[in-house]
């Protein structure tokens, strides 16, 4: 294959400014060729303003792009937007998930993004009945992601409960595979590919019992794969993980060896300034949404507090990372809804630019891809 040559009249190369003139080779689906300061050759693909790596998205669950234009429904609340999630996740099949998310990862594309974390709790058929081919709607979401043409991290998700001593019901029943070994046991006959890899997720706390945890975790663990979890995104979570166990979920999972630098946590939006302590000194980077409590738009599902205080909290934590081990990651962007992120909003580019770009990819186990 020839090497494809791009120059970019300017492009982002990790430095705390846009380099001018850049002259990008490129063979299949790596860049092999990067020079600056150059002249633009006559024979290059000319690509005008700022040209940035391809985005990571860290955290998507495709279905939900379904819910798109509901959440502002009167009076609503997270709790009644699960309502609409569930019943939007009873009806879906293999096929029309695969539609679904083929849509959906084509607007990805078209924002920029090139590779994406599916937090994917959807496993079974209705009424939690395995389907034939026990992963049809993982399979699905990896045959989207490529037929949309971007690369993805299916964060294969064990769900097994409904809350803190809670069973699973209704339209939950698709997600649960009965035990943290179970789940173990199906994830592992997924493959990846060349544009997929398999990682895990933990959907929370309330979600994964206490006596699971360490089992999903050491699956991730053992396979030097990435592994997701929902943290601490609404006040109720904390105030009834704390009634069962007596301590924030945060502690809950450094107690059971979930943290450290494979492991990526999800809004992080209630935390304890012990938790921010946690999350750092194992080297846990924190995947956030910009819009999650800070825009209107999904306010009701992570509360009131402003965005940018979160984002100082989240800095709280990179900043210890760095202090405690040579991890270059630190933070992952997701969203779904809003893209690109407001670079204007911190006054900070390269921070952000490398969370939605190399930190990013390298949360969803992409580490050589972003740069
Ligand atoms: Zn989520």
């Amino acid at each position: 294959v020839p090497v494809t040559r791009f120059f970019a009249d300017y492009a982002w190369l990790g430095e705390d400014t846009a380099t001018a003139g850049v002259l990008l080779g490129v063979d299949g689906e790596r860049i092999v060729e990067l020079a600056s300061g150059v002249d633009r050759p006559v024979d290059a693909v000319h690509l005008r303003g700022v040209t940035l790596p391809g985005l990571a998205n860290g955290h998507s669950h495709a279905f939900h792009r379904a819910l798109r234009g509901r959440t502002h429904r009167a009076g609503g609340t997270f709790w009644t937007w699960r309502e609409d999630m569930y019943a939007v996740a009873a009806v879906l099949t293999p096929d029309s998930y695969y539609d679904l998310a083929r849509a959906t990862y084509a607007e990805m594309a078209l924002a920029g993004i090139t590779c994406v974390g599916e937090f994917h709790y959807l496993h079974h058929g209705p009424d939690g009945a395995p389907y034939a081919e026990v992963n049809a709607l993982g399979e699905a979401l990896i045959a989207a992601a490529r037929d949309a043409g971007i690369r993805i991290t299916l964060l294969d998700t064990c769900y097994l409960a409904g809350g803190f001593d809670q069973q699973l019901q209704g339209p939950q029943l698709r997600f649960g595979d009965g035990d943290a070994a179970a789940w173990a046991h199906r994830v592992s006959a997924l493959q990846g590919t060349e544009h997929a890899r398999i990682g895990a997720a933990i959907h929370s706390v309330r979600a994964v019992p206490a006596d699971q945890l360490k089992t999903v975790a050491a699956w991730a663990q053992d396979r030097r794969a990435p592994l997701h979890v929902h943290l601490s995104e609404q006040r109720a979570e904390n105030e009834a993980c704390r009634a069962a166990h007596g301590r924030t979920p945060t502690q809950l999972l450094a107690d059971e060896d979930v943290l450290g630098p494979g492991t990526t946590a999800v809004h992080a939006t209630h935390l304890t300034g012990g938790d921010i302590d946690l999350l750092g000194r194992s080297g846990t980077t924190i995947c956030m949404c910009p819009t999650t409590g800070a825009g209107p738009r999904r306010r009701h599902r992570a509360g009131s507090s402003p965005g940018r205080r979160r984002l100082a909290g989240c800095r709280s934590a990179a900043t210890a990372t760095r202090s405690s081990t040579s991890s270059r990651r630190h933070a992952a962007w997701s969203s779904t809804s809003a893209w690109p992120p407001s670079v204007a909003a911190t006054g900070r580019p390269p921070a952000l630019l490398r969370a939605a770009t190399c930190d990013g990819h390298a949360s969803l186990g992409w580490s050589d891809a972003g740069a």
